[in-house]
């Protein structure tokens, strides 16, 4: 059987590193496999979820390259893949519960819950405000043996009937998992206004999209216990879980919305790093092959599987992901890096720039020197921008009157050039050497300088390569006056 995963995120702010990584995790588990990766929104939080919110996500996604088989904008066999467009399902699931015993409506009011909460705290010596589930509070309804049908707002909730057994899973990481079933309690399923609760819409959800593998953070262990108990009720299977570990910020904190700007996948794009980097930083963020750091996208599908990831949490390391960066910036087919870039060629005023051979030429040269997608663009920007920014004392030094001298000779030679490229262009200051008897420095920096403005570029075939023959024409006849 072919595996069926799912990414289940909750549009409540931007894709977050770690929701990008659980991703990346179960869309190679299924590609390896040749299985299906779903995405379904899980918006039932509605003063959270925001249509901007979905919007991040699918574009953080789509940045990445992390491509859905099933899902919004794409639909399926099982939808809809927006929870709050599934209410009259879960509703229809609570219903079934509910006649066979197994789920109440709860009618008590929400300043009733807090009077038992006070009472119990009272009798303890304690407050409201300490953990009362830890000093022995279980909150127990008195609407629990109850059938009535009441003209009044209910919240619908599970009624568990521990048997005073262990309920539990075998996690493909943790192993065995699992804690006395008197430790749940009777969690709410649907909440006053219909809603349901992430235990229930989840479990329902998984089930519906026949999802074979639930992949997760591990902050959602405790959940599971209860989803387990939803899928016995319901006589459901329950799929394979694996629950990931957490990945730490470098303070040592769980890396968090609130306190790393790190946490935003899209924040990396701003900063001139690849998705692929991204992705290859990320995927090792408590997953490992060997000791290798460094893996293309089909590596990472070939080598991936779900039970080599560890319970080690994984540590941001800025430097790291710069370093993939700038590899992958000089690794990458030129023509895919020409493509990366060109948004932070525009983001910077160059409007006149395509993938072409001029380009892929320039991402060649400053790939090798580049950390980011940023630094390369600032690096191509003088290739392109019409306008020179002429240092003046590399002016001053290089195109004094000698200097100038030599820029008109390479003129000649350079307006004779039958093809413009690195190859044809790069021998000329050897062919001037020759001929005027001048050393190779005073004829290639009067050209560079006018080229470029500055003293320090690639060879000067690539230079003049990279700027086009008009360019540099335009260039020279500036530098010279003319
Ligand atoms: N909506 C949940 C979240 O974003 C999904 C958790 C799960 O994968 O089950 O945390």
């Amino acid at each position: 059987m072919k595996p069926r995963v799912r990414f289940a995120p909750s549009p409540t702010g931007y894709l977050h590193i770690g929701g990008a990584r659980t991703a990346l995790w179960n869309w190679l588990y299924a590609r390896r496999l040749g299985g299906t990766f779903v995405l379904r929104i899980e918006d039932t939080d509605q003063e959270r979820s925001t249509p901007e919110s979905v919007q991040a996500i699918l574009d953080g996604l789509t940045w990445l390259g992390i491509d859905w088989d099933e899902g919004p904008g794409k639909g399926g066999p099982f939808p809809p893949y927006f929870q709050m467009e599934k209410i009259k399902r879960y509703h229809e699931i609570a219903d079934q519960l509910i006649a066979a015993g197994k789920a109440y409506r709860d009618y008590t009011t929400e300043e009733e819950t807090a009077k038992m909460r006070l009472d119990f705290a009272a009798s303890k010596g304690l407050t409201e405000k300490d953990d009362l589930r830890k000093a022995g509070f279980k909150y127990s309804s008195p609407w629990r043996e109850n059938t009535d049908k009441l003209d009044r707002p209910f919240v619908i909730r599970f009624k568990l009937q521990p048997k005073g057994e262990k309920i539990g899973f075998e996690d493909l990481v943790h192993g065995r998992l699992e804690k006395p079933d008197e430790d749940l309690d009777d969690f709410v399923l649907l909440r006053t206004d219909g809603i349901p609760l992430y235990n229930f819409g989840c479990v329902i959800d998984d089930h519906d999209m026949e999802i074979s593998h639930v992949g997760r953070g591990q902050e959602h262990i405790n959940s599971t216990y209860s989803q387990i108990a939803v899928y016995q009720a319901l006589g459901w299977t329950p799929p394979v879980f694996t629950h990931f570990p957490l990945i730490m910020g470098q303070n040592g904190e769980k890396l968090s919305k609130r306190k790393h700007p790190e946490a935003d996948v899209m924040a990396h794009k701003r900063a001139g790093i690849l998705p692929h980097a991204l992705l290859n930083f990320v995927a090792r963020l408590g997953w490992s092959h060997g000791n290798d750091e460094l893996f293309t996208r089909e590596q990472m599908v070939a080598f991936f599987d779900l039970k080599d990831v560890g319970k080690t949490n994984g540590v941001w390391n800025p430097e790291k992901l710069l370093s993939i960066n700038a590899h992958w910036l000089k690794t990458l087919p030129p023509a895919e890096v020409a493509a990366a870039v060109l948004p932070y060629l525009e983001h910077v005023g160059v409007t006149d720039a395509k993938v072409d051979a001029r380009l892929e030429l320039a991402v060649k040269a400053f790939g090798p020197r580049a950390k980011t997608l940023v630094d390369m663009a600032a690096s191509i920007k003088p290739y392109y921008a019409n306008a020179v920014t002429m240092d003046p004392a590399a002016a001053a030094k290089h195109l004094d009157a000698p200097g100038k001298e030599m820029l008109k000779l390479a003129k000649a030679k350079l307006l004779a050039m039958p093809e413009w490229t690195s190859a044809a262009l790069e021998p000329i200051v050897d062919q001037l050497a020759l001929e005027t008897g001048a050393k190779k420095g005073a004829i290639a920096q009067p050209i560079r300088v006018a080229a470029t403005g500055g003293t320090t570029s690639p060879g000067i075939g690539d230079t003049l390569a990279m700027l086009g023959r008009d360019e540099t024409m335009r260039r020279i006849d500036a530098a010279l006056g003319t």
